[in-house]
């Protein structure tokens, strides 16, 4: 589309004026024709980790991926702005990766929200599909979707977070081993480029912008729809919990569930660290617990570890579930008489963290600094790894739950943008943990000093953990400098940045990652 033609109705010069403003702020909300520009809130200048806050300039709320469209042509054609743009989804990253300091940011909820599902569609040969736009939340997917029996097959554990927010990440939970993560359960995509291109992708058309965008935090264009394939949901879910007193066994079993997708639809596990990490963990699930674990043994921590597995149950096709619960629990070697199994809704299960905020709300935890560190893990480092990062930690201060749970790398697409441990990268190993460190920080506990304290050793473990004894990577990764990000993609950092040239040439898109910083081009040059 000619330039001109999309800058009908809009004000440019009110705009360029305005946006390369050295002082960058705009003081009354401005109307210049179908796009609207606010002011700032204070939720577009901060997010769930409540580590950073960084206030934008104004906040576009989109009625039309068009909208999207014209501001980023604008700004990508406009030789002396210096604007940065980032979509917000649900605004729940850590490190301010939705914010976008003095520029502008886009309110992915203010999109119509349409979530149209498809049942054995015409265009993907039988498949069912959802088609949804890029702010969505996944929970409002998974309630339009069970409306006609269907689900999407990969999850993240909390479902109050956007489409195009995970899609950006990789998206994984207990199914990640079966599915593979969100980002490889993408058939088709909308997208807007940095430059303002609106391009339908999938993995045969425009394929580039496709796998650059999934897991590419943001920093390739802004997705505006998502077609997601869909199956069955069952009507009920088996949920099982088993405990272990050592790593090892824990770990060992969790491989062995992986390795039966044919009988287990999900599989995570976490470190029981203190009354706490048990109790706050339980409240979604329905079983009285008799788990009565020694925290302090002549003097000395004990930490025990959980695996969580489950089981669909369609009760329709003549599966008994409890005699594969059964057959499963005889191969595991968890402590005796330690297994809990209930049975929830599909929708109950999914939702299960939601319950978790709820009651973490109600005390006044919810909204509270998250230090959080991810990292997925080589097998072959898993045990040096925790060795390490149970050195950081007390586990009768620690508050929030630290999730391991293995995930297999042939699930991954690696034309996908995120990165991987190396040796999962060449086919190595087959098997990666994830390793989870949640923590909240009660406030009135913890000040600016000790939260600094957690930030630095965080930085430390992430650091050392991906020098090559343990080949780790941080997944949903925050690092200091453009180094620090290279040495993260590894042999992938050559690719992403032309990628980075290719569809936002002027890095305006998520400058909250700190990858690329703003190219400003001179005219005067
Ligand atoms: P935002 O925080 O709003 O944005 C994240 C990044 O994506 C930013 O760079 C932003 O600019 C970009 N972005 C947002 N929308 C778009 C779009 N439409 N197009 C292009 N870029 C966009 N992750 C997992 O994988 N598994 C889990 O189980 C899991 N559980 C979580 C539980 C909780 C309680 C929380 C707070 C987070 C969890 N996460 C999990 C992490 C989560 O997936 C990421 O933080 C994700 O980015 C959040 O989505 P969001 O919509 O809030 O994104």
């Amino acid at each position: 589309m000619e330039i001109s033609l999309l800058y009908s109705g809009v004000n440019a010069l009110i705009v360029l004026v305005i946006l390369s403003s050295p002082y960058k702020i705009i003081q009354k909300p401005i109307d210049f024709g179908s796009l609207n520009l606010l002011q700032t809130t204070d939720t577009a200048s901060t997010d769930f980790g409540r580590l950073q806050f960084n206030p934008p300039a104004s906040v576009l709320k989109p009625k039309t991926p068009e909208d999207i469209s014209l501001l980023l042509s604008f700004l990508s054609s406009s030789s002396f702005s210096q604007v940065s743009v980032s979509a917000r989804g649900a605004g729940h990253s850590i490190h301010g990766q939705a914010q976008a300091l003095d520029g502008i940011v886009i309110e992915m909820s203010s999109l119509p929200l349409e979530i149209k599902v498809h049942e054995n569609g015409e265009m993907e040969r039988g498949l069912s599909y959802v088609d949804a736009s890029g702010g969505a939340l996944w929970i409002e997917v998974l309630k339009e979707t069970m409306k006609v029996g269907l689900a999407p097959r990969s999850w993240t554990d909390y479902l109050y977070l956007t489409i195009g927010g995970t899609l950006s990440n990789g998206g994984i939970s207990g199914q990640t081993f079966k599915h593979g993560p969100q980002i490889a359960n993408v058939l088709e995509l909308d997208v807007v480029t940095g430059k303002g291109e609106m391009v339908t992708c999938s993995p045969t058309k425009s394929s580039d912008l496709f796998y650059a965008v999934l897991g590419g935090l943001g920093q390739f264009g802004i997705i505006t729809r998502a077609r997601i394939p869909l199956q069955q949901a069952p009507k009920k879910v088996r949920w099982q919990r088993v405990f272990y007193d050592d790593f090892e066994s824990f770990t060992k079993d969790q491989e062995l569930l992986i390795s039966i997708p044919e009988l287990v639809d999900y599989v995570e596990g976490f470190v029981v660290l203190n009354e706490q990490s048990l109790h706050s963990s339980s409240i979604a699930f329905p079983a009285h617990l008799e788990f009565k674990p020694e925290f302090v043994k002549n003097g000395r921590f004990n930490v025990y570890y959980c695996i969580e597995f489950a089981i669909h149950d369609n009760q329709l096709e003549g599966i008994h579930v409890e005699k594969i619960v059964k057959e499963i629990s005889r191969m595991l070697s968890y402590m005796q008489s330690h297994l809990y199994s209930v049975e929830v809704s599909y929708l109950d299960f999914l939702n299960r963290v939601r319950m978790e905020e709820k009651s973490l709300r109600s005390k006044g935890l919810w909204e509270v600094p998250h230090p959080w560190l991810n990292m997925f893990v080589p097998r072959s480092g898993i045990s040096k790894f925790m060795d390490f990062l149970m050195e950081s930690i007390s586990p009768n201060e620690f508050e929030g739950p630290i999730l391991v749970y293995p995930l297999l790398s042939d699930k991954w697409n690696i034309n996908a943008s995120v990165a991987l441990p190396r040796a999962i990268e060449t086919g190595k190993e087959r098997v990666m943990y994830v390793v989870g460190v949640l923590r909240s920080i009660n406030p009135t506990v913890c000040k600016m000093d000790c939260l600094n304290k957690i930030l630095h050793e965080h930085q430390q473990i992430a650091q050392a953990a991906s020098r090559p004894h343990i080949g780790a990577r941080q997944y949903l990764a925050h690092h200091p400098s453009r180094i620090a990000w290279h040495e993260h993609f590894g042999s992938k950092w050559t690719r992403f940045a032309e990628r980075k040239a290719q569809f936002d040439p002027l890095h305006i898109l998520a400058p909250g990652q700190g990858i690329f910083p703003r190219v400003t081009v001179d005219l005067q040059e």
